[in-house]
């Protein structure tokens, strides 16, 4: 577990970081336009949310996604993490 670097990625729903078992990232670039990045290759601030329509749903409750944007997240959008989520269930 030590000398590698691997980038932790943190939750925003449950706030634990994210193993194996995967996560959306959702990037808000420099222009302020917010999407969801399958491929994790989109350049900006990244958030990552894991698979589970649970974390999604505190993201969701919480404005977590706005308060680390610091800018309003469209309901497309968390529609679209919302089927990333069951898209490989
Ligand atoms: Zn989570």
């Amino acid at each position: 577990m030590t000398g590698k670097h691997i980038p932790l990625r943190k939750c925003v729903g449950c706030g634990e970081m994210i193993g194996k078992k995967g996560a959306v990232r959702v990037v808000r670039d420099k222009d302020g336009n917010v999407s969801v990045d399958p491929t994790g290759k989109k350049s900006g601030r990244g958030a990552y949310i894991c698979k589970d329509e649970k974390c999604l749903e505190l993201a969701l409750k919480g404005k977590k996604l706005e308060r680390s944007f610091k800018c309003q997240i469209p309901a497309e959008i968390y529609e679209i993490i919302k089927k990333e989520l069951t898209a490989d269930q």
